[in-house]
């Protein structure tokens, strides 16, 4: 894939050489499949379930109390979530009971217009609206079931049921064509039966080694329709490399980092992107330490835009708008 000539141009005029990075590469491949669509149409239905994708590829499990755990501390941060509640609303007797909790994955992201009834603790008459529904970030296991069946709707994942012996820890493929009470084959103790959800194969490949390409490519998929965009650089001049996940061109060269751990190594090349681009774009799913934050832009003034967990859906009007300041 060539470069785009804007951005190549402007580089080679500042003395840099351009190529493509690995990262790049399997980005550029990843988008060629067609699961790529379906995964494009997943995974901007809705932050929560990036978020929640996300959740599930860093501990491969969603389903034990460690992970849950896990889970509702992404969704706080990121200040999303696909399960409401809605609380009586007696303000005499106020009972802190939730009492509708849909599930948004079941109404396309849609809230209750109106939704009436009457708390069985205190016999208030509630009528719900909107406004009245808060994000529930503690999920239970039956909403995550929801997510995963959502998700083997669009390719994103297959269903896989295993029988395992908690005896002899034997596991194997389930065969339907054995009666309902599966004894292990080895010991023939009473085996349990489980379902496992299993992640397209391309969309392993995308984000195995824990590498967060998914993010590259789900950032890169909303600005390329805007602006003038290119994935995976490696810059470099006099020997000094530097790796730029994605870079727009709008008159203004922007550098888009993505990060999907909390590791701050990309501190370190800040000072040479300064020499170049026009502004820096840092966006996370993690929540990043005020003082890396600081950091950033003590090196970059101005220049450094935080796009936090919560915003990244709305990453390209946040560069729009800074581009338009200038
Ligand atoms: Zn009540
Ligand atoms: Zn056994």
């Amino acid at each position: 894939m060539a470069f785009n000539t804007g951005i190549e141009s402007f580089l080679k005029i500042k003395g840099y050489s351009i190529a493509r990075s690995e990262s790049g590469k399997k980005v550029i491949e990843f988008e060629k499949d067609p699961i790529a669509n379906d995964f494009w149409d997943y995974m901007s239905a809705h932050s929560s379930i990036r978020t929640v994708f996300n959740a599930f590829i860093k501990s491969r499990e969603l389903e034990s109390h460690n992970s849950l755990e896990r889970l509702s501390k992404f969704l706080e941060e990121a200040e999303t979530s696909f399960v409401f509640g809605a609380y009586c609303k007696n303000t005499n007797k106020p009972c802190q009971i939730i009492l509708d909790r849909p599930n948004l994955l079941e109404s396309n992201f849609k809230l209750p217009i109106k939704h009436r009834t009457t708390c069985p603790t205190c016999k208030f008459r509630n009528t719900f609206s909107k406004e009245d529904y808060k994000p529930i970030f503690k999920l239970e296991f039956r909403d995550i079931v929801k997510f995963f069946l959502k998700g083997c709707k669009k390719n994103v994942f297959r269903i896989a049921y295993s029988v395992s012996c908690y005896f002899c820890n034997k596991d194997a493929p389930f065969d339907e064509k054995i009666p309902t009470i599966k004894r292990c084959s080895k010991c023939k103790n009473i085996s349990y039966l489980s379902t496992q959800f299993i992640l397209n194969p391309e969309i392993e490949n995308l984000i195995k080694d824990t590498h967060g390409y998914w993010l590259e490519w789900f950032v890169w998929k909303l600005t390329k329709g805007r602006l003038k965009s290119e994935i995976g650089l490696l810059i470099e001049k006099e020997n000094k490399k530097i790796e730029c996940d994605i870079v727009l061109w709008n008159g203004k060269l922007i550098v888009i980092e993505c990060k999907d751990t909390t590791d701050e190594s990309f501190i370190s090349k800040l000072t040479s992107l300064n020499k170049f681009a026009d502004y820096f774009v840092l966006v996370s799913t993690v929540k990043l330490r005020k003082d890396t934050l600081e950091t950033a832009r003590d090196i970059l003034k101005q220049k450094f835009i935080y796009v936090k967990p919560s915003d990244i859906h709305n990453s390209v009007n946040i560069i729009l708008g800074i581009s338009k300041k200038s």
